[in-house]
């Protein structure tokens, strides 16, 4: 039986082995694992190539171009001769810029006080509030308009620096964007491809339409003039899109565009489904490469989400 191929969906590899729940150590596994099991392709193979049951054809890629991506990821590629597309939102390629979801969970993970201010409403990231803290921190800065530019102003005048409260060398594994000459040298290897994934990261759906197209326009000229190649391939953020961003996006002369697994809206050219890998497990890797094109991967993600509802439940009885 002949199958279509399955894109999957990476994100930051960081060094730390106490970073997360992917590494640099656990993504080496994933990769020796896929190189033995799946056929890779590359992304103008797609629409004609097809795997078996026994060998999967599989397109990889990275979102939003951080700099572990590059100094982690692509040598490990090259050494197993792996092909992949690096999608790059470009804010964070400038220094000491950073997409407005690594600053959250920066807040999350390390910032030591016990709340922050915005618009003048004290949120507190005290102890066990934290979690809650972080999510209503979210909301409030989602909900600013216009989005994203009035987000982003709300962090740099009115929420701690980073820096203050983050180590250089985590700021380096887990927050910094690619620099311009790597994204240059990606896009020059004949292993690699780059694409669009905007400027700055935002909710597409949550732009205006000027917006939507500046953020796709900036971005694609950026990354060409970077390259000095045609950027033909894009990514939607967060996989948030209609059925106007997705026209938007062909407008713009992307050849394919890439969405996840959780949105509505499927295209077999502007919105191609992707199934994500977030966690180390082999054994859920394997799930999703044997089964990602059938499986309501969603369902997964709820059961999981309720089984550790359950465990929390009876380790506080
Ligand atoms: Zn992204």
């Amino acid at each position: 039986m002949l199958v279509r191929p399955l894109v999957i969906l990476y994100h930051g590899v960081p060094r730390r082995l106490c970073a997360g729940p992917l590494n640099a150590m656990s993504f080496e596994k994933h990769m020796v694992f896929l190189k033995r099991y799946c056929v890779f392709i590359r992304p103008e193979e797609y629409a004609t190539a097809r795997g078996s049951l026994r060998h999967p054809a599989l397109l990889l890629t990275f979102d939003d171009g951080l700099r572990n991506n590059a100094e982690v990821v692509a040598p490990m590629l090259r050494r197993l001769q792996i092909p992949a597309v690096f999608f790059i939102s470009s804010r964070h390629c400038e220094p000491g810029q950073y997409l407005w979801f690594t600053y959250l969970r920066m807040l999350r993970l390390y910032f030591p006080g016990d709340g922050v201010t915005l618009n003048g409403t004290f949120i507190s990231l005290h102890g066990t509030q934290r979690e809650k803290g972080i999510q209503r921190l979210t909301k409030f800065l989602l909900e600013l308009k216009p989005h994203p530019d009035a987000m982003y102003d709300a962090i740099a005048s009115q929420l701690p620096a980073l820096e203050e409260f983050v180590a250089t060398n985590v700021l380096a594994d887990e927050c910094y964007g690619m620099t311009a000459e790597q994204v240059h040298e990606l896009g020059n290897d004949p292993l690699f491809s780059v694409g669009g994934h905007t400027v700055d990261h935002p909710y597409l759906t949550r732009c205006t339409p000027r917006e939507v197209r500046q953020q796709l326009w900036e971005n694609k000229t950026w990354l060409e003039h970077i390259t000095g190649s045609r950027c033909d391939l894009f990514a939607y953020p967060l996989g948030d899109l209609d059925r106007n961003i997705l026209e938007q996006c062909a407008r713009f002369r992307f050849q394919q565009a890439f969405a996840t697994e959780w949105g509505r809206v499927r295209h077999n050219q502007f919105a191609i489904r992707r199934v994500g890998i977030y966690r180390d497990a082999m054994q859920l890797l394997r799930i999703k490469i044997g089964y990602g094109h059938w499986l309501p991967i969603r369902l997964f993600h709820s059961a999981r989400a309720f089984a550790r509802a359950l465990g929390t439940v009876s380790s506080m009885q």
